[in-house]
Order: structure tokens, then C-alpha cells, then sequence
């Protein structure tokens, strides 16, 4: 998973702010990669200038202050999915001639296919340089609208892309299914294309601030559409018409995990989703336990897994009606362990990532509430430290329903021998088992698409229905686990040098 993030001024005022909102908006994409983070301007005069480096945004950008005034740019924040983790691998790519930069969100599946068939001479291992190279050749020999088409019908995985011409047009294309999002902000000083809307809805403030009036709109780039801005600002939008025949599959792990809180989908706060999930969770908990409703409740706390599973646990101890108390306390300055890119290092943060308030559990019945249970390393840890501290009981509720299959579209569980829920046959008490905790309840896959209002969801890491499915991820999961290989390689030499 990735953040993208393009901008074209339109009003020459707010080219001496561009950078400044750039970084606003980074920060504000932060929790989707932590592995690296780019940025490419375009100065009024001259070539494109670029900012690379591994690691969070203010430490990997740090020299952003030094960077020329834009009248446009396009950034990324890198969560590796794919390739080996080196800078060569941060993004935006810069290619071609004239120049082209690019970022994207996703994972195309079938790069060796690709290239193979179009003989695409790439340098790094990044999915992104096959699509570059795809759409820079067939761009010059089909234009723009015909290359997308093309784009469409051959690259299978998900795609949310930003690009940006020497000339200073900006464009932004999303996969034919949506699995991964793209917003746009449109004004009559700026247009900004993100993948959330946590990272443009500070904008029409800054305008206001800036005394440049308000009068901006905020909304989703359809799935399967791409929009261009011209140099001189006008917007052009369409949907291809491969992608038309395509029914809408956004990924359902973006609303369970992985998107800000405040970030909107469908018109509603990722929180609201997130609560509804839990409601729901409370609802098939008791019906589970139907000899409960009327007696003595089953749990004496329900405890969040903070952070992402804080709207959830709230509604499920509401259902419930057992008390909320947060007696796990999250190390703000270590890094969501989830997308780390290795285990090893996954292991490592999360011994540091998380505490238990340990007095506070003795003797009680505790409910952990996790947004979804994928290795189930954070729910052994936690069930160990719970029980350590003198916990009587240790139950699990996830906010999501099993994941049983692996991601190939972008979230880092492509191989399904990882998956708890898959390791262990599926059967709850089995999982209950290899997770140290006395029960385990899931969100069934109905009440998740309940809970969130809608069934065009990408769903294949709970029920194996892939949107694209086909003989690439079986190439896709081998060259994975060769990366892996070298991966964990450079991350075990990585924690023998002090840091
Ligand atoms: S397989 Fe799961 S994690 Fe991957 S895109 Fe689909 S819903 Fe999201």
C-alpha cells in the first residue's frame, strides 16, 4: 500500500506555497507507507526536480525547504509490496522523453507477462516501471485515451496512479475494479488528486486562510477514470469503456485497517464504517452466546488493540454492554507493525509497539477487540502479556471476518501459508488455540457487508473471489517469495548494526 499525491496550481499565487501544502498533504498519507517517501516539482522554468529517500516523510524529505517553487508536482509515500525495498525503488519514477513522472498505488500482478510481450528493458524490480514504460510507449503511438484503454485490458492487480508531463499536465487513472482509491480537490487555484480525503480536506481552509475564497469540491475519481488537467488548468475526465463493463470492487481492508480514520468513502467517515463493523461484531457475539442476553455478562472489560480498532471495540463493548477500558497503550513513535516489510522486523516493532497496563487485568475476563487478525502476531503477543498479568480469561473478538487467502492487489499478506485463519483449517476453536486465547469470534462476511451498506467490495482475501483472476499470481507469489528471500536478508544484517 502507497500514497499518491498530485497538484497543479492554477492561481501563480500559490506556486511560493506548493511545497508547504505537499508536505501537509504527505504527512496526511503517512500511515499508508513508511518504508520511503518521494517528491517531483516542476519548476515555472526548467526541468523537473526531485526528493527521494528511505524512511518517514519529515526525515526522508527533510530537504524539502530547498526545493524550487512548483507549478505542479507529484509525490508518494512507499509501503513495499513489491521489489526489494532500495531507494532505486522510491517513488515518483522519472522516465522517457520528454519527461514523465509517476506514482502509483497498487500492485500490477502480471510485470513478467508484461514484459515479456511488450519487451520492457526495466532497471528495478517496482511494478511502476512496467506501467511507466507501457504507457510512455503506447501514449506516443496511440495518445492518451487509446493508451489507457490498452492500459485497462492488459495490466491485471490495482492501480491508483498519478502522473505529471514536463509540460505541466497532471493526470490520475484508478484499475478498472477501484480496488484502490483516488480523491480529487478542485478549485479555481488548485486541483489535488490523493488517495484519501484526509489529505485534501485541509484545503479549503488553507484557501480561505490564504484569502483565496472557497471554492473548492472534494470527491472520489470514479473506478476505471482517468482525469487530466491541461497546462492551462482545464479538466477532462472519462471512464474507459473496458472499464465500464467492470463492476466496482474497492477493498474492503481500506475501510477493516488501513485508511485515516477521518477519511471519507461512500460518504461516510472510515470511523462510522468502522463502528458499524463493530455493532455488528457485538450483535453475532451474543447470538453466539444466546444464553448471555439476560444474565451475567460474558466479559468484565472489552480492550481495543489500539489504535485502528478503537470505533470498533467501542460499539462491540455498546452491544455487549460491558465496559470500555483502554489498558493496551500504543508507543506513538513506533511504526504500524502491519506494514512493515518483513517479519522480522514486524516481530521486532511490535515488542516495542505496544503495553499493558498490567494491574488493571488481574483476575478479570477480558475481550481483546482487533480491526482483523491476519499472522495473528499482535493477538498471541497480546494474549501472552494479558494472561501473564494475571488476565482469568482471554477471549478475541476481529472486526473482520477471517482472512483466509492471499492479497495480490497491494496489502502484504500475499501468501496465504502467513494467514493464521489458513494455517489453522479454519476452525475457530483451532485458531483459539494457536493464539493463546479461550474463544474467537469474527465478523462473518454478510455482517461486513452490512455494516459497510455495500457488496462491490473487493473481498478475495476473505472468500477467494479475486476481481481479475488468472495464471499470473502463481508467477506473482514465486517472484514474491524470492523478493522476500533477499528481503529479510538485508533486514537481518540490518538489526546487528546498531541503531
Ligand atoms: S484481497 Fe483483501 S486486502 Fe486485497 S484488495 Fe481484496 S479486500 Fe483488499
Amino acid at each position: 500500500m502507497c500514497g499518491v499525491l498530485g497538484i497543479k496550481i492554477k492561481n501563480p499565487v500559490l506556486e511560493t506555497r506548493a511545497n508547504e501544502i505537499a508536505m501537509s498533504a504527505l504527512l496526511r498519507l503517512q500511515h499508508r507507507g513508511q518504508d520511503a517517501a518521494g517528491i517531483t516539482v516542476l519548476p515555472r522554468e526548467g526541468a523537473f526536480q526531485s526528493l527521494r529517500g528511505l524512511g518517514h516523510v519529515d526525515v526522508a524529505l527533510k530537504e524539502w525547504p530547498h526545493l524550487p517553487e512548483p507549478r505542479a508536482l507529484v509525490a508518494h509515500t512507499r509501503y513495499a509490496t513489491t521489489g526489494l525495498g532500495g531507494v532505486a525503488e522510491v517513488q515518483p519514477f522519472v522516465q522517457g522523453a520528454p519527461r514523465l513522472a509517476m506514482a502509483h498505488n497498487g500492485n500490477i500482478v502480471n510485470t513478467s507477462e508484461l514484459k515479456e510481450r511488450y519487451l520492457l528493458q526495466c532497471e528495478s524490480e517496482s511494478d511502476l516501471e512496467v506501467l511507466q514504460q507501457f504507457f510512455l510507449r503506447h501514449e506516443i503511438e496511440y495518445g492518451f485515451e487509446e493508451c489507457l484503454e490498452r492500459l485497462h485490458r492488459d495490466f491485471v492487480g490495482s492501480y491508483a496512479v498519478v502522473g505529471l508531463t514536463e509540460e505541466g499536465e497532471l493526470f490520475g487513472f484508478r484499475d478498472p475494479y477501484g480496488i484502490r482509491p483516488l480523491f480529487i480537490y478542485e478549485s479555481e487555484n488548485i486541483v489535488v488528486m490523493a488517495s484519501e480525503t484526509s489529505a485534501l480536506n485541509f484545503l479549503k481552509d488553507f484557501e480561505v486562510e490564504a484569502d483565496l475564497g472557497r471554492s473548492g469540491t472534494l470527491r472520489e475519481i470514479p473506478p476505471g477514470s482517468w482525469v487530466r488537467v491541461a497546462p492551462d488548468g482545464k479538466i477532462e475526465e472519462k471512464r474507459t469503456a473496458f472499464s465500464s463493463a467492470k463492476t466496482e470492487r474497492f477493498c474492503m481492508f481500506e475501510l477493516v485497517y488501513f485508511s485515516s480514520p477521518q477519511s471519507e468513502f461512500a460518504g461516510l467517515s472510515t470511523y462510522r464504517h468502522r463502528f458499524s463493523m463493530g455493532r455488528q461484531l457485538g450483535i453475532e457475539i451474543l447470538s453466539e452466546m444466546p444464553n448471555q442476553k439476560n444474565e451475567e455478562a460474558p466479559f468484565d472489560y472489552v480492550v481495543p488493540v489500539p489504535e485502528t480498532s478503537r470505533a470498533a471495540a467501542i460499539a462491540v463493548a455498546e452491544t455487549l454492554r460491558v465496559p470500555y477500558r483502554e489498558y493496551l497503550v500504543k508507543n506513538p513513535y513506533a511504526s504500524r507493525t502491519f506494514i512493515l516489510s518483513t517479519q522480522a522486523r514486524r516481530l521486532k516493532a511490535l515488542e516495542t509497539k505496544l503495553s499493558l497496563i498490567g494491574p488493571e487485568v488481574k483476575g478479570q475476563r477480558i475481550l481483546l477487540v482487533d480491526d482483523s487478525v491476519v499472522r495473528g502476531n499482535t493477538s498471541r503477543l497480546m494474549a501472552r502479556r494479558l494472561r501473564e498479568a494475571g488476565a482469568k480469561e482471554v477471549s478475541l473478538a476481529s472486526a473482520c471476518p477471517p482472512i483466509r487467502h492471499g492479497c495480490y492487489y497491494g496489502i502484504d499478506f500475499p501468501d496465504a501459508d502467513e494467514l493464521v485463519a489458513s494455517q489453522m483449517g479454519g476452525s475457530n476453536p483451532q485458531i483459539a488455540k494457536s493464539l493463546g486465547v479461550s474463544n474467537v469470534f469474527y465478523l462473518s462476511i454478510g455482517g461486513l457487508k452490512k455494516a459497510l451498506g455495500t457488496g462491490n467490495l473487493c473481498s478475495a482475501c476473505l472468500d477467494g473471489d479475486y476481481p481479475s483472476a488468472g495464471p499470473s499470481f502463481e508467477r506473482f507469489l514465486e517472484e514474491r517469495r524470492a523478493q522476500r528471500v533477499v528481503a529479510q536478508g538485508a533486514a537481518g544484517a540490518a538489526t546487528r548494526t546498531p541503531t
